[in-house]
């Protein structure tokens, strides 16, 4: 065991691994509000990386409805009875993570799910928090409320699959934090899959081999988004870069809008993996439910949500969502218009904050045809 700062709970934890620091590590924003659950980013990921033998039930990305949704099934409320509510005091995780429960040099607390966990992959898809009354949705705002997550390998600081390998067969790359399984060395034990707090690594019974999501690394060594972020339909996603071995960036979108305005908080990050994927709470839903999924600082980040239109600066960073199949590592907000670059310097993007009103000619004289403006 090692001690290791984990900053998304801001204090050392235990860790049975010492790896160096990635150079840059890869990192997602995914706003909440605006997924509508086509499951296109779903179906981009597993029509290119997942549709072989053995992969039936492989969702490297996968979108659920919370609180009942979840794949495998009731992945994170199993978890959660094992390790007990988290506690907070301030930005500080009081309580403990999945590295210490088991004491010194035991592995992470997990749990293998069975094959009927992974039979449906969109159970309780809709399900609402609570009953309503028929037609109430037509009157008064009602109390029941769900959301959609949409979720994909976190690239972990602290990998709990990589911890558990007895082949060492995990690693995460130096150059961008991806996490990888080498299919060559794994043996099939599914220690991963059991202790992965997020059930984000998945046994292939074919090929008697675990995998998982690999951060779409060929695109990614182009410069280019991951397939699941090109691919979303609602423009939730943002796909980066975080500053490991500098400050953060106010330039670099990612680091703007996580670490330094942390507008996009980490899922579970009471666990105590450092997940790389960062989530805008929805804001229609209570606070104590959002508070036990993206730990404190919920409330602050549902208000500089409700204010974007004063906050240009966050406001241009967010417009860069789906606007590029390009990574974007600097931008900024040039009078009327978010601007960014890729890492080779190229200027990719330039989105207007106000779209542009085309107002058509009732009849058009070529065409013979008359037209009607929707405004
Ligand atoms: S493509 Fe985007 S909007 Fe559609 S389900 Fe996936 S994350 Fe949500
Ligand atoms: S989400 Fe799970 S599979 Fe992905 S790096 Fe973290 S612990 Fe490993
Ligand atoms: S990053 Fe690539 S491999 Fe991972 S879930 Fe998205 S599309 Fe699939």
């Amino acid at each position: 065991m090692v001690k290791r700062f984990n900053w998304h709970i801001d204090r050392e934890q235990e860790y049975p691994y010492d790896g160096p620091k990635p150079a840059r590590q890869v990192a997602y924003v995914f706003d909440t509000n605006k997924c509508i659950e086509c499951q296109t980013c779903t179906v981009a990921c597993k029509t290119c990386w997942t549709s072989g033998k053995g992969q039936e039930t492989i969702f490297w990305n996968n979108v659920e409805t919370k609180p009942y949704g979840g794949y495998p099934h009731e992945w994170d409320s199993r978890l959660m009875q094992k390790c007990g509510p988290a506690e907070w005091q301030g930005k500080k995780l009081y309580s403990i993570t999945i590295f210490e429960k088991n004491g010194e040099g035991k592995p992470p607390v997990g749990h293998l799910p069975n094959e009927r966990d992974y039979s449906a992959p969109n159970l309780g898809e809709d399900d609402l928090s609570e009953m309503i009354d028929q037609g109430a949705h037509l009157g008064e705002t009602h109390n029941g409320w769900m959301f959609y997550l949409a979720r994909i390998c976190n690239h972990c600081d602290h990998p709990a699959c990589l911890a558990a390998c007895p082949r060492k067969a995990i690693y995460k790359r130096e150059e961008d934090g991806i996490v990888l399984v080498d299919q060559e060395r794994c043996r099939g034990y599914q220690a991963c899959v059991e202790a992965c707090p997020y059930k984000k690594v998945f046994f292939n019974v074919i090929n008697r081999a675990s995998e998982k999501c690999i951060g779409c690394f060929p695109r990614v060594e182009q410069g280019n988004v991951a397939l699941c972020v090109e691919s979303c339909i609602g423009k939730i996603r943002l796909h980066g870069f975080l500053s490991t071995q500098e400050e953060p960036r106010e330039d670099n979108p990612l680091d703007y809008i996580v670490k330094i305005r942390k507008l996009a908080l980490p899922c579970y990050p009471q666990f105590g993996t450092g997940p790389n994927v960062f989530y805008i709470p929805p804001v229609h839903v209570p606070d104590p439910f959002l508070e036990q999924m993206f730990g404190p600082g919920v409330e602050e980040a549902k208000d500089m949500y409700r204010n974007l239109k004063n906050d240009r600066q966050l406001l241009g960073a967010l417009m860069l969502f789906g606007a590029s199949p390009r990574i974007i590592t600097r931008y900024e907000v040039q009078g009327d218009e978010a601007v960014g670059w890729d890492v080779e310097g190229q200027e990719v993007v330039r989105v207007p904050f106000t779209e542009p009103t085309y107002y058509r000619k009732h009849f058009d004289e070529q065409y013979e045809a008359y037209r009607h403006n929707a405004v």
